[in-house]
């Protein structure tokens, strides 16, 4: 084995999502530069590189990585995007966003979480994210437009005052289903003549619940 050649987990990590049809190079190579292993918990490190969500602090889970690979790799991601995602959690999917976005802005309804995702952003380099403490179901009016919009927390109905902050030619995604038990993650299209929505595939999120959490 040549000295470059990434370690085999990350390996089997790159082989698992291929398998599962992620096919996006720009994709694939950013889920192999984000160490997963600095977003989850020091006793889930072995384990980072599984095919599964882990739990992180104030109950909430960091996204099983296909998951993360696949929500990515549907919002057709541009250099020149502005991206907004409600659900900061660990950090990990904003920090994949950053790599492929002019500029991520992540809002997160728990302090404790926000804290500590802004600290491992700025730790990674991650300079072009925004982690903001606040409710991503009620916004104030002047945050937006975006050209992306990723929600990765569920929600029974995709919020209107989120669909008014995505630009012409945006795209939103976001599981959309009961707060307990399995949710549709749905794909909103804006174009000149309306929205196109499109059911893709089953997913499990913690719930978006309202309001910036009263515990620390
Ligand atoms: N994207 C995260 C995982 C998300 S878990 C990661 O990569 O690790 C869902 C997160 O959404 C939780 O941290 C939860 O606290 C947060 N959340 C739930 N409702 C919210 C709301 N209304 N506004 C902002 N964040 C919310």
């Amino acid at each position: 084995m040549t000295s470059n050649q990434p370690p085999p987990e990350k390996m089997m990590f790159q082989l698992t999502l291929r398998r599962r049809g992620i096919s996006d190079q720009a994709v694939l190579r950013t889920m192999e530069e984000v160490p997963r292993e600095k977003f989850v918990e020091a006793s889930d490190r072995d384990g980072a590189y599984r095919d599964s969500a882990l739990p992180i602090a104030c109950g909430q889970t960091i996204s099983q990585p296909f998951v993360v690979a696949y929500m990515t790799e549907q919002l057709q991601l541009q250099k020149q995007h502005r991206v907004l995602e409600i659900g900061t959690g660990s950090g990990y999917q904003a920090a994949v966003l950053s790599k492929l976005a002019r500029e991520v802005l992540t809002v997160e309804r728990y302090r404790k979480l926000a804290d500590a995702a802004r600290v491992r952003l700025e730790m990674l380099d991650c300079h072009n994210v925004e982690v903001m403490l606040g409710d991503g179901l009620n916004l104030p009016p002047n945050i937006g437009p975006f050209d992306r919009i990723i929600v990765t927390a569920a929600v029974e109905r995709i919020p209107e005052n989120l669909i008014e902050r995505l630009e012409v030619g945006g795209i939103l995604i976001a599981p959309v289903g009961p707060h307990q038990g399995v949710q549709t993650l749905t794909r909103l299209s804006r174009s000149d003549a309306g929205i196109e929505r499109r059911e893709l595939v089953e997913v499990r999120f913690v719930p978006a619940l309202p309001g910036v959490a009263r515990e620390l």
